[in-house]
Order: structure tokens, then C-alpha cells, then sequence
């Protein structure tokens, strides 16, 4: 009798297998640093790589060349270097709250300041420490999120011992449409940036996002800062066809019947069989990333069945409609796929009503993860 059996968790027994496969992940990052060079291509590895794993994400990438990586907070960048080997820069685009500039000095972050206040928050920090800071600079060119303001800048550039002990590796801005490639922002956006890259002559330039990689060249600057591309999602109505998708989701099948016509489905009892019907309980809900908007909206494949999802979304679970396949086709421990070959991102992003960003960084711990 093996003794072992029960003892540890099988992973055959999970609810659902999100699959991200790195060699697209790599073959993504290959294509955009092909399309910015000269220019350099980083990678934003932000909230855990958009939900893929930072730690699996980016050591993929540095294999590849990849030496530059985007977080948005501090905490990111702390989780992520002991992951990349020491010559690896971390950036931080929110760059440092108050309190944390010590910290980031002594492990080698480079903050993107947003402010004058920030500016002003490192220069001190350099100044206590003795030392040189590196940083990038960033411009607000028409998005009002983050960046210096007109304002500011005419401030900085009046008085430039602001930047002493500074070491201002790029000056930069995020574009607001880049994934519109004829949106007339780009390229309003591109002059306010010129403007300002002309009083910084000898500051190299990162501007591109992964949607500013497919406008063209001009927008490219130094170091292009691609995300949400290299994880497979269309990034522009320019990108489509060139890149690879990366993730996988199958979730499992825990329970079916048939149902009468008349009767009520799922919470609330939203949905009404108009007649006889055979469905599928499945092994995944909202608390795993598949948002309650999908709600007699979304469907799940078998195969190139497509199984419209019925009634309203659950915590936990989904009932999906089974009646175009043969019975007994599904039965507890069956796979139906959410993301994959029938069904990409893009659709069910679509269908929820949101965006693939929204969906990638929502997928959660849930599901059996495997690196391909
Ligand atoms: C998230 C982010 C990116 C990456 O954007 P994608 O559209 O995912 O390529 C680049 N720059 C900044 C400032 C960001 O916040």
C-alpha cells in the first residue's frame, strides 16, 4: 500500500490550469525590441507581471536581454530583485511615498519622479546619503495622471540646481491613446514631449508604451516601455497577428444536470430555461478573475462549442449552457477552456465589458499555474 497517497496535493486536482507559456512571452519581447531598435525595449513587469507572475516573467525576459524593468510601487521592486540577477535595473513609475526614499536608495531602485515635491524628497535623500541618485524625470503631456506639470517644468528649468545630486537617467511621459495609432493625442503628445526634451538635450527619451511601439519610430525615443504586449494582449489597432498569446485557461467541470424548461438558474434566479436544457457547473468565478459582467453574457469552449454562460456569474463558479454537445461529453473533472485557441483574451475582455488588462491582473491564485 503507497502511504503517500492523500498525503500531498495533486496538482491533476485542481479547479483550472492557467498556462503561461514563456517561450511566447520571450518571442513577444524579441518582436518589440525588433521593432524600437536602436531604440531599447524594457519590460513593465507591474503588478506581478499584469497577474502572470513577476518572479517567472521577468527572469524569462533578462535571459533574453531584457536588463530594464518597470513596477509601480516600491514593495514591487523589493519582491522582485532578489528574482533578477544584480546588473538588472528596477524602475518604479509611481516612484517613492514619503518615507520610502532611504529604502530605494540603499537597494539600488530608480524612482520616476513625478513632482517637484518628489524631485525634491530624492535630491534630499542623495544629499543625506552622500551620494549621487538616479531617477528618471517624468512629463505630464496630456493625460493629467502623473508628471510634472507645465507649470513645474518652468519652475525646474529656473532652477536647475533641483536636479543637483541627481543622476537623470531618461526624462519620459505615457501616452493616453497609444492604442488608437491615429488618435490626434499621439501625436500632441509627441510635440509637448519634443518641446521638452529640447530644454534636456543631453537626457535620453522613454516614451512608448506597448500601443506606442506600433504608431511609429518617432515615438519610440531611447527606451520604449511595452507592458501589456508582451503578455499577448493586442496592445493598437496596428499590433494585430504579430504577437503570440501567452496565457491559457481551462477550469474544470464540477457538476451536471438537465433542467426543465421553467426553471430558475443561478443566483437571483436571473435566468429562465425557456425549455429543456442541459448545463455544466464550472470550477471558476468572479473571485478568479471572471468578472460578474460576463453574466448571461460570456461562454466557455468544448472543442469549437461554444457554451454561453447562463444566469449570473458566482463567487466560485459559472453555469455554462452543455446542450449543443453530445451527453455525457462533460462529467465532474472535465476541462472547458476560457482562454485559448477558441476563445482569446481579447473576446472574453470584450464580452466582460472591460479590457484585457483588466481581465490578465485579475486571474488570481486560484488555478494550477504552469510555466511552458
Ligand atoms: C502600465 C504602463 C506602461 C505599460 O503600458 P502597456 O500599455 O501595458 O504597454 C508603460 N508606462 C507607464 C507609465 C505605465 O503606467
Amino acid at each position: 500500500m503507497d502511504m503517500s497517497i492523500g498525503h500531498t496535493l495533486d496538482a491533476d486536482a485542481c479547479s483550472g490550469h492557467l498556462i503561461i507559456d514563456l517561450k511566447a512571452l520571450v518571442n513577444n519581447y524579441r518582436t518589440l525590441a525588433a521593432r524600437v531598435s536602436p531604440a531599447e525595449a524594457s519590460a513593465v513587469v507591474k503588478a506581478d507581471a499584469y497577474g502572470l507572475g513577476a518572479c517567472h516573467v521577468a527572469p524569462a525576459l533578462y535571459a533574453a536581454g531584457c536588463r530594464k524593468f518597470f513596477v509601480a510601487h516600491l514593495q514591487e521592486a523589493a519582491s522582485l530583485k532578489p528574482c533578477l540577477p544584480a546588473d538588472a535595473s528596477l524602475f518604479i513609475l509611481n516612484g517613492l511615498q514619503p518615507g520610502g526614499e532611504h529604502y530605494a536608495a540603499n537597494h539600488g531602485f530608480i524612482p520616476v519622479l513625478n513632482s517637484l515635491e518628489q524631485i525634491t524628497n530624492w535630491q534630499t535623500t542623495a544629499q543625506a546619503l552622500q551620494k549621487t541618485l538616479p531617477a528618471i524625470l517624468q512629463f505630464d503631456t496630456g493625460m493629467s495622471r502623473l508628471g510634472l506639470s507645465p507649470d513645474e517644468v518652468e519652475q525646474l528649468l529656473q532652477t536647475p540646481s533641483r536636479l543637483d545630486d541627481l543622476d537623470i537617467h531618461y526624462i519620459m511621459s505615457h501616452l493616453a491613446s497609444a492604442d488608437e495609432s491615429d488618435s490626434a493625442q499621439n501625436a500632441d503628445q509627441l510635440a509637448a514631449m519634443q518641446a521638452i526634451a529640447a530644454q534636456f538635450p543631453n537626457i535620453p527619451l522613454c516614451f512608448a508604451n506597448s500601443g506606442g511601439v506600433f504608431i511609429d519610430k518617432t515615438f519610440h525615443g531611447a527606451l520604449a516601455r511595452p507592458g501589456v504586449a508582451l503578455y499577448g494582449a493586442v496592445a493598437s489597432d496596428k499590433a494585430d497577428q504579430v504577437l503570440q498569446p501567452v496565457v491559457r485557461l481551462n477550469v474544470k467541470v464540477i457538476q451536471t444536470r438537465t433542467v426543465a424548461a421553467g426553471a430558475r438558474i443561478g443566483y437571483g434566479g436571473a435566468h429562465i430555461a425557456q425549455s429543456e436544457m442541459r448545463l455544466a457547473t464550472i470550477a471558476a468565478g468572479y473571485a478568479d478573475g471572471l468578472p460578474r459582467s460576463l453574466s448571461d453574457k460570456g461562454a466557455a469552449y468544448c472543442g469549437d462549442v461554444r457554451l454561453p454562460i447562463i444566469g449570473r456569474v458566482s463567487m466560485d463558479s459559472i453555469i455554462v449552457d452543455i446542450s449543443a454537445l453530445a451527453p455525457d461529453t462533460l462529467k465532474l473533472g472535465s476541462m472547458v477552456e476560457i482562454i485559448g485557441p477558441h476563445q482569446t483574451l481579447e473576446m472574453i475582455a470584450k464580452d466582460a465589458g472591460t479590457i484585457s488588462y483588466e481581465i490578465l491582473t485579475s486571474l488570481r491564485q486560484r488555478y494550477q499555474r504552469d510555466y511552458i
